[in-house]
């Protein structure tokens, strides 16, 4: 662990993180080091590797090897205020094991209404069999949060911008209130991938990652983490070993090898994104773009304030149309793929329908919606691609 090195700024962290000469050998990265077992000089030796618990120290292969600790301790520099990072197989396994690790039986946890929805069957499914009750928020509730608090909530879960419909939250404020009360706050930082905002800075305690996304950044690993403030730490930690969470070094040097280029790719994704995202908002089939960076979308105003730009992901509401003409508009655009996940290079274009995971607020919108990737082609070939598919939407929408 480094405690997040502020001395620098982030796109030179993001070179410099967790290159230690111990764990590169002479060589720039560290190597894949595939290892269950890690062997002692001595008897004396293995006893006292029990001595200590932290990244760094060769123990046995679920508590990883350089290859882990570099990209844990990478991730950690990039929040800073933070104390460590640990690893997961998923992004969805990095959200359930920092529920675990402050959540016990008889607890209330709140949700932002916005929640991906695979974080909701968790709670739906797993966290109320084991006697935590969920309930959920308006994403825009800000300081208002205080009326929901009751003697049994021990923590609340923000993910912000929202995946789908991408309301961004009041996080300090949000923060603050729980701070009062002593409740635990965990930000789903996907979106921004902890480069254009900071969690653990802005009041967050646990600050939670689908590295899937952006940081692995090529459409090929799954990855998850989750990291602390210094307070959560041992308990985030002891969570996930006592569930044996674990990477295997070939996928933490893959998410290494993208995070050292995150800085030039988010770049160019807020770029293409905003030029696709300002374009369609002048297309006569388009309502609405809901991305952070445009006044149209819930908590602009916060996102100016916060955040120190915008990630490539955000959806737009077509005006009126059905099926079909969503259809129409999507099957045959040549440059974006038609797929679940984002944050790889390559542009996608997903149908959502954001009605069904609701229950603290009410969908209400002009037509279906639909979700873009912005990935790093030109974003004036993607516009074209985008133009010829609203016309076939236009078409197929005045057909019914
Ligand atoms: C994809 C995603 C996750 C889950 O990550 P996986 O690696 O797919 O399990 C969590 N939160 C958000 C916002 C996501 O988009």
């Amino acid at each position: 662990m480094s405690g997040g090195k502020s001395d620098t700024e982030l796109p030179t962290r993001l070179v410099t993180g967790g290159r230690r000469r111990e764990w590169t050998g002479a060589v720039v990265n560290p190597p894949v080091w595939r290892a269950s077992t890690h062997l002692y000089d001595s008897v004396a030796d293995l006893r006292a590797g029990k001595a200590s618990n932290e990244d760094g120290r060769f123990f046995y292969g679920r508590r990883g090897s350089p290859t882990q600790w570099a990209l844990a301790e990478a991730l950690t520099d990039m929040e800073p205020g933070a104390h460590g990072t640990m690893l997961f197989p998923s992004g969805v396994a990095a959200i359930a094991c920092a529920l675990l690790a402050v959540l016990r039986p008889g607890d209330v946890l709140l949700m932002a209404d916005s929640s991906y929805d695979p974080t909701r069957i968790y709670a739906e499914a797993f966290l109320k069999k084991w006697g935590v009750e969920t309930r959920y928020y308006d994403p825009l509730v800000g300081a208002g949060i205080a009326d929901l608090i009751c003697e049994q909530t021990r923590a609340i879960l923000m993910e912000s911008p929202g995946s789908l419909t991408f309301e961004v939250q009041d996080v300090p404020a949000i923060c603050a209130v729980a701070k009062e009360h002593g409740i635990t706050t965990l930000l789903d930082n996907t979106w921004a991938a902890s480069y254009f905002f900071r969690a653990i800075e802005h009041g967050v305690d646990i600050a939670i990652l689908a590295g899937t996304k952006y940081i692995v950044g090529h459409s090929d690993v799954m990855l998850g983490s989750v990291t602390t403030h210094e307070k959560y730490w041992t308990r985030v930690r002891r969570t996930a070993q006592q569930l044996g969470q674990i990477v295997s070094p070939d996928d933490a040097y893959l998410a290494l090898r993208g995070l050292r280029t995150l800085d030039v790719r988010m770049r160019q994704h807020q770029d293409g994104g905003l030029a696709v995202a300002k374009w369609l908002a002048d297309q006569p089939q388009v309502a609405r773009v809901l991305h952070p960076a445009l006044p149209d979308c819930p908590g602009h105003e916060l996102w100016r304030r916060d955040f120190s730009g915008a990630a490539g992901l955000f959806s737009f509401v077509l005006d009126g149309g059905g099926e079909e003409a969503i259809a129409a508009l999507i099957d045959d655009l040549a440059l974006f793929g038609i797929g679940y996940s984002w944050g790889g290079y390559e542009s996608l274009a997903l149908p959502i329908d954001p009605t069904p995971d609701r229950t603290a607020t009410r969908w209400k919108a002009e037509g279906p919606l639909v979700r873009l990737n912005i990935g790093l082609e030109d974003p004036d070939d993607l516009i074209a691609d985008l133009a010829k598919g609203l016309e076939r939407y236009e078409k197929a929408a005045c057909r019914r």
